[in-house]
């Protein structure tokens, strides 16, 4: 796409040879650092609570997958609901590449919990014990001396520690909070499964804020690597207005442009890019670098943007144009993807029942009778216990059993009934012998809607 560098440019933060170069970050404040920091607590708060703050009774979000259940903000959805799901998720994903459409990489930079966690605690921690970037640098270089290890190993430690805690919060989605707390009360021993897990998922959250960070986003992250056919001329998009700042040059020259090669774009920018180069995928929409040029061009006295937030049809003086063909089908799938979520939601329902024929012959055939077995299957969508009515009909010829009862199911649970329906072939000619079962499912606590009415053919020789 028009406005994305070469290959070479893209991988910034790995040299010819394939090696890494470890990213150190400057410091930047600014009006969009204000907002992260406001932001990224609000958010790690919230992402570590949902598994803990309690709708009706239930963890907000709960993914029980032993059980097949899922727990969403009260709601309680089974195996059978997945289709619902299948169109919430589809909601989401057309809406957030319809932002991405307007707004460029905003999640990357603002919402996203890798660079929550990254810049709102690990980065924060390692500024608190190494110091600033220069200091970082200097450290990085240095001798293995005490004071060296004595801060590596307490930055590491810390990191650990948290890997853990996140780890746990992490599963703390998939097991039940009672499971949590047992967990921590009996111990590894107990619960070698789900230990082995959290141990795993530490380690795994520990590399990746430690060590990998940054190429994450680089090199795994399909969102990142979609980028390029999302966004278009008309997104807006983080980027360094050529027109103005080139050609580079002192605060002194009259002839240079209003870069004054400074480096701080370059200096803060977590993923190590430069900015100048043009739009590049590597590039997550962080901000730090238009704070960074703002604080510079505010201390020579020139007017703040030449890196800024705008498309880059703009950066090429042209006008950006926000209703476009994409942006409306986009809109369009999100609305659409909406709408279906919401029409599932409406039909969503309380219990299920199903009629089942019993055996794999149609019919069985005993001393002068013909006999159809059903099994009736009832599943209790709701976490209360029910109880059903279920009353059974068929034509005059043919006898059922049972005509009426009441079956209890508990909360989430599921429950079968056998219904037989016999007719005396002597008593009825064989063409008439054919009829239809008519079951009704009623629950005794629901609405007047929670019913369910089931048929099935009588089938005779
Ligand atoms: S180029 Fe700017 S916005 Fe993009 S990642 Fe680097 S600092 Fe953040
Ligand atoms: S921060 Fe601004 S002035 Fe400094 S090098 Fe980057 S673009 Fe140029």
């Amino acid at each position: 796409m028009e406005g994305f560098v070469s290959e070479e440019q893209l991988r910034s933060s790995i040299d010819a040879e394939g090696r890494r170069h470890k990213v150190q970050p400057a410091d930047v404040r600014g009006r969009f650092a204000r907002v992260r920091t406001l932001l990224f607590p609000t958010l790690i708060a919230i992402y570590l609570a949902l598994p803990f703050i309690q709708v009706g009774g239930r963890p907000a979000v709960f993914f029980d997958l032993p059980r097949r259940q899922f727990f969403l903000f009260g709601q309680v959805f089974n195996a059978q609901d997945f289709w619902i799901v299948f169109f919430v998720l589809s909601a989401i994903g057309w809406s957030l590449i319809f932002v991405t459409t307007l707004w460029g990489r905003v999640w990357c930079g603002y919402a996203c919990p890798h660079t929550v966690f990254l810049e709102g605690v690990f980065r924060r921690i390692e500024r608190l014990i190494e110091g600033t970037r220069e200091a970082r640098i200097r450290l990085q270089r240095a001798p293995w001396t005490a004071s060296k290890i004595a801060k590596k190993t307490l930055k590491h430690g810390l990191y650990a520690v948290l890997a853990a805690g996140i780890a746990h919060a992490f599963l703390a989605y998939f097991i039940s909070w009672a499971n949590f707390v047992e967990l921590f009360r009996d111990g590894p021993r107990a619960h070698p499964v789900t230990f082995t897990w959290a141990v795993a998922m530490s380690a795994v959250i520990y590399f990746n804020f430690a060590w990998f960070r940054e190429q994450l986003c680089l090199v795994i992250c399909p969102y990142g690597r979609l980028q390029s056919v999302i966004t278009d001329q008309h997104s807006i998009v983080i980027g360094y207005d050529t027109k103005r700042g080139e050609p580079r040059g002192k605060v002194s020259d009259p002839t240079a442009g209003d870069c004054v090669q400074c480096g701080r774009c370059v200096a803060v920018c977590p993923t190590g890019i430069d900015i100048r180069n043009g739009l590049q995928l590597d590039c997550i929409g962080c901000s730090a670098c238009v704070d960074a040029c703002d604080d510079i061009m505010d201390k020579v006295g020139r007017k703040r943007g030449l890196v800024r937030y705008d498309s880059l049809a703009a950066f090429e003086g042209q006008k950006t144009r926000w209703l476009r063909p994409r942006v409306l089908f986009y809109a369009l799938l999100g609305v659409i993807g909406l709408g279906a979520a919401s029409v599932a939601a409406g039909r969503y329902e309380s219990f299920e029942a199903s009629l089942i024929r019993a055996t794999s012959t149609a019919y069985i055939l005993d001393a002068g009778t013909v006999r159809n077995a059903f099994t009736l299957h009832l599943v209790n969508k709701r976490d209360v216990a029910r109880t059903y009515r279920v009353s059974v009909q068929a034509s005059p010829h043919i006898a059922v059993s049972p005509e009426h009862t009441e079956v209890h199911v508990g909360p989430l649970g599921a429950s079968r009934v056998t219904i037989l329906a016999t007719a005396q072939t002597a008593a009825v000619a064989p063409e008439a012998l054919a009829g239809t079962l008519n079951v009704t499912v009623l629950s005794t606590q629901g609405q007047s809607d929670d019913r369910r009415d089931l048929n099935a053919p009588f089938l005779a020789p």
